[in-house]
């Protein structure tokens, strides 16, 4: 699966609904990135799989609680994230243009390094989000399918949270009620008018 993306994994995977796993563990605290990390390595371990997928408009108000999103109760989650470990490269499923490039250096669960590719073949936005430094695409630059964008980032790159990529796909409408990508946050608050602008990226992924 997700061979597009992961050029280089050969594993099993398995979709998880994180927010729902969490609860089942209520000594643990998620909001530490290593202890998260570490949990999820154990459950795929369990479940006798390699890496997992999932949490597509997933209301993850568990598994956050103690998160800094609490205060604005933004749950729900706008993307697919591919749990897999930091230092596995990353690659562009389809051909697309670097409309912008993230570097959230504040380290308390922003977007660490990520990048905007603008898809015109099914016309989305995506954000490649929580990579590693290290990126091989540049702003305003073109890239065919199956270029390299960048490798998935440790805590201490990417937003401090466990290992991920997480993949988020928005239509125009979506896109043009920011001012830049950079303020978009991965979450919404359960009612928004947002989510209708989000698109599940398993439709676009093999
Ligand atoms: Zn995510």
């Amino acid at each position: 699966m997700f061979k597009e993306i992961f050029k280089n994994l050969n594993g099993g995977w398995m979709e998880l609904n994180l927010n729902e796993e969490a609860k089942k563990f209520p000594e643990i605290n998620f909001s530490d990135p290593v202890e998260c990390g570490i949990w999820l390595q154990k459950l795929h371990k369990n479940y006798g799989i390699d890496y997992s997928y999932g949490g597509f408009l997933e209301n993850r108000s568990f598994i956050w609680k103690d998160h800094y999103n609490i205060k604005e109760a933004l749950f729900i989650h706008e993307g697919t994230d591919f749990n897999v470990s930091s230092g596995t490269e990353v690659f562009l499923f389809e051909e697309g243009e670097v409309v912008e490039i993230m570097r959230d250096t504040e380290m308390h669960g922003g977007w660490g390094n990520a990048v905007v590719f603008w898809i015109s073949k099914i016309e989305k936005y995506v954000i490649y989000a929580h990579m590693d430094k290290d990126l091989f695409v540049s702003l305003n630059d073109k890239y065919s399918k199956g270029s390299k964008v960048g490798i998935v980032g440790g805590p201490d790159q990417n937003g401090h949270y466990f290992p991920h990529l997480h993949l988020q796909f928005m239509d125009k409408d979506f896109a043009s009620k920011y001012k830049r990508f950079f303020d978009v946050g991965g979450y919404s608050a359960k009612n928004s008018e947002m989510l209708s602008h989000l698109y599940d990226p398993m439709n676009f992924l093999k």
